[in-house]
């Protein structure tokens, strides 16, 4: 290329012929630790579990409103055991401003309804609720496994967990054979698979000596009596979710690339957390956001648009006497949330100029949304211009990412939800092939640039 070129035109990179052996080698490391992570995090609940876990090994305490704050101090708040808010407190004022990194821990998949359990001809069932945006033909005839709670009168609350253990069963959605399928075929994707036929298969065998008629329904709210305690009216007071049960795999013959379920949102989850993990004496207050229900609108009291977020700031910033207000007036915030990478086999939907592909870095999107942009944050010129800064600073490889081409569909993050509360948001995260489906495909380096961009953030000493 002319020196004149390099000088002035942009240019993507690929990471790999950016980083030396030891960074390799700490990508390497770091997609270890998110892989083991991505496998135990299956929901947004076991998520909140395992995230606390490892925090708890780095020095995190729970967040006790009466205790005094001083800085260096490294705080959590779960709220309801499905959004988890962390902080390191800095050695500046909260009236600065923090630095905040929002990823979500939700992911798409089937919800079991509150009377799931039926019988049909002699096979039991669990009738389901899509959550989220998936394409139903994808989650038929692959394993599931089942994770969730079941809530009793007595204020007991019991954990459901099958599945995921080696020598469990799994769970299975059934499709037709190509033989019968002539009228199903001609169905456009969306309608193949009508939401209604997503049903779980739970059993076949009937219970014996308990008279005529749902023996087989019986005989499966037996063994889970037997194994939880529970009714069948307690599933009215249950969440439960059926989840795709692959395990987390390398990818490709060079091992660059990352299989499994969940990765949008928690590859980005999880470079918020070990960042913030590793932060140590900030200068302004790290703040990581682990919100449920993005992929439903960011509602109910553990989404982004909860108030449980200004409460635990407004805690923070009581202690030091400093209005809420103040303190988002001067924060940063990444939303840090997955985008759509390039497929060449669908290179269509995309824009290439403006598309992020995979070994490239972590992708930076100054507005998300659909059509004229609606539904995004379409962060500021200065903030784009300040977020350049810290990724250049840091050595952290990013790239420039829009979701698809114009008018070809779209998608939102939390981040309109952070700019409503007059927080400087920017979009970035790690591209993500086969987005929302059972078993989704990143590349390691991105996986690992992520977290080298949370950490920069975090690191962020001014806002100016
Ligand atoms: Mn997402
Ligand atoms: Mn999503």
């Amino acid at each position: 290329m002319s020196e004149l070129k390099d000088r002035l035109f942009y240019k993507k990179k690929h990471v790999h012929d950016t980083v030396d052996e030891a960074e390799r080698e700490a990508s390497e490391l770091y997609c270890r630790k998110y892989m083991y992570f991505l496998q135990k995090a299956k929901t947004e609940r076991l998520a909140v579990a395992e995230a606390i876990r490892l925090a708890e090994g780095f020095g995190f305490h729970a967040f006790d409103r009466s205790a005094p704050l001083k800085a260096g101090d490294k705080l959590y708040r779960s709220v309801e055991g499905k959004m988890l808010l962390l902080a390191v407190v800095g050695t500046d004022s909260l009236e600065k401003g923090v630095n905040l990194c929002a990823a979500h821990i939700d992911s798409p998949r089937l919800d079991l309804k509150q009377v799931p359990l039926y019988e049909d001809h002699e096979i039991a069932y669990f009738k389901t609720h899509y959550y989220g945006g998936i394409r139903k033909y994808q989650w038929v005839t692959i394993p599931l496994e089942l994770h969730g709670v079941v809530a009793l009168t007595s204020g007991e609350t019991v954990t459901v967990n099958i599945g995921a253990d080696p020598g469990d069963p799994i769970f299975y959605v059934s499709d037709l054979l190509p033989h019968l399928a002539a009228k199903q075929s001609e169905q456009p994707l969306a309608k193949a698979i009508p939401a209604e036929k997503l049903n779980i298969i739970m059993g076949s065998l009937p219970l014996q000596g308990e008279g005529e008629g749902e023996r087989v329904k019986l005989g499966v709210m037996k063994l889970l009596n037997e194994k939880y305690g529970i009714t069948e009216e307690d599933f009215l007071s249950a969440e439960i979710e059926a989840v795709p049960a692959f395990p987390v795999r390398e990818a490709g013959l060079d091992r660059s690339l990352i299989a499994g379920y969940g990765q949008d949102d928690r590859v980005c989850a999880f470079a918020e957390l070990q960042a913030i993990y590793e932060t140590r004496d900030p200068v302004r207050t790290a703040v990581c956001i682990l919100a449920d229900k993005e992929e439903i609108g960011s509602v109910g009291v553990t989404g982004m648009v909860s108030q449980a977020f200004e409460t635990f700031m407004d805690d923070l910033c009581a202690k030091q006497g400093v209005k809420l207000a103040h303190c988002f007036e001067n924060s940063l915030c990444v939303s840090a949330d997955v985008t759509a990478a390039f497929d060449p086999t669908w290179p269509e939907v995309s824009e290439l100029r403006n598309t992020s592909r995979l070994n490239y870095g972590v992708a930076i999107a100054k507005y998300t949304g659909r059509g004229g942009k609606s539904g995004s944050n379409d962060a500021s010129a200065e903030t784009m211009g300040l977020i350049r800064r810290i990724f250049s600073e840091n050595s952290v490889a990013w790239q420039y990412a829009e979701l698809g081409r114009v008018d070809e569909g779209g998608g939102g993050t939390v981040a309109c939800y952070m700019g409503n509360r007059n927080i400087a948001t920017v979009d970035a995260g790690t591209p993500v092939l086969a987005m929302h489906s059972p078993y989704e495909l990143t590349a390691k380096y991105d996986c690992y640039m992520t977290y080298k961009a949370m950490k920069a953030v975090y690191a962020c000493r001014t806002k100016a």
